[in-house]
């Protein structure tokens, strides 16, 4: 009980301050309250620390030259405040692994969990690096030099940062699973269980080096295929305006008109699908390296 108020009181101290400095819509904390008590209730300070790590790294570098960007982020949908979509489209596959551990725990889950994280914070560092590039983005699937701001556009410092956020999220989970002895439920004895499960059936994948490629891997993976995505079928707006592609209902302060993708395939679901992609490459280099 005391482990779910400690998650608790934690969530709410985090996501109070990320509303009141504008980061979460009023949905969007509670949202993240919710997330964070499970996270740290039902899981561990493992499950709940890599959430953090992405969620302050990703908060504080979309304040960082917050100007450079500003003009950007209007075409973006998954910049500057989350509402409760985009918190269950960042949180909601890894609640649900984490909850999937404690039913039945197994190093599986861990490494689908970095996988998922990895992309998250991969994808959000490559779009808040990615658009202060000097240099204009190319297409990805043609490589072809494309104004910045359209989706599907990749740089070679926004794929430096994914690769860094995923490398990120990889020391993360090292030094995590040190420090909090595994990532176990509430009670002692499977806290130390699932220690032992790890180190005797993941040994190769929970050495720093096995959590540095599961992350890397894994989140770059996830922000290419977030890219491919947003190439192809995301569903895309035109500006009646400015004439740009964008990601938004809003642009240049009238309402832009439907261009192209599929109807369910939202910047949400494209982030979604993302996540599985990177957590199913990081749960097979697991796999791969821990039998
Ligand atoms: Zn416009």
């Amino acid at each position: 009980m005391l482990h779910w108020l400690i998650g608790f009181a934690g969530a709410a101290a985090i996501a109070g301050l990320a509303y009141l400095k504008g980061s979460l819509s009023l949905s969007g904390m509670m949202s993240a309250v919710i997330m964070g008590t499970i996270f740290y209730g039902a899981g561990s300070a493992f499950w709940f620390g890599l959430l953090l790590v992405f969620f302050i790294s990703s908060t504080l570098l979309s304040r960082w030259k917050k100007e450079r960007k500003h003009e950007l982020e209007q075409s973006y949908a998954k910049t500057g405040r989350r509402d409760a979509g985009q918190v269950f489209a960042n949180g909601g596959l890894g609640m649900l692994v984490c909850l999937g551990y404690v039913i039945a725990p197994d190093p599986l889950w861990i490494y689908a969990y970095i996988g998922i994280m990895a992309t998250v914070n991969s994808d959000t560092w490559a779009t808040e690096l990615g658009s202060l590039s000097r240099k204009p983005p190319r297409f990805v699937l043609t490589g072809r030099v494309v104004p910045k701001g359209t989706s599907g556009g990749v740089s070679l410092l926004g794929s430096c940062a994914a690769l860094a956020a995923g490398c990120c999220i990889g020391l993360s989970a090292w030094l995590l699973l040190q420090l909090g002895g595994g990532a176990g439920g509430s009670q002692g004895a499977s806290i130390s269980a699932a220690t032992d499960t790890v180190t005797a059936i993941g040994a190769g994948a929970v050495s720093l080096p096995g959590l540095l490629l599961l992350g890397s891997a894994g989140g770059f993976a996830g922000a290419l295929a977030d890219s491919v995505l947003g190439a192809t079928v995301q569903k895309m707006y035109r500006c009646r305006v400015c004439g740009q592609l964008v990601e938004v209902k809003q642009h240049c302060g009238q309402l832009t008109e439907r261009a192209r993708g599929w109807r369910w395939m939202t910047n949400d679901a494209v982030n979604l699908i993302s996540s599985v992609a990177g957590g199913l490459i990081a749960l097979w280099l697991g796999w791969s390296l821990g039998s």
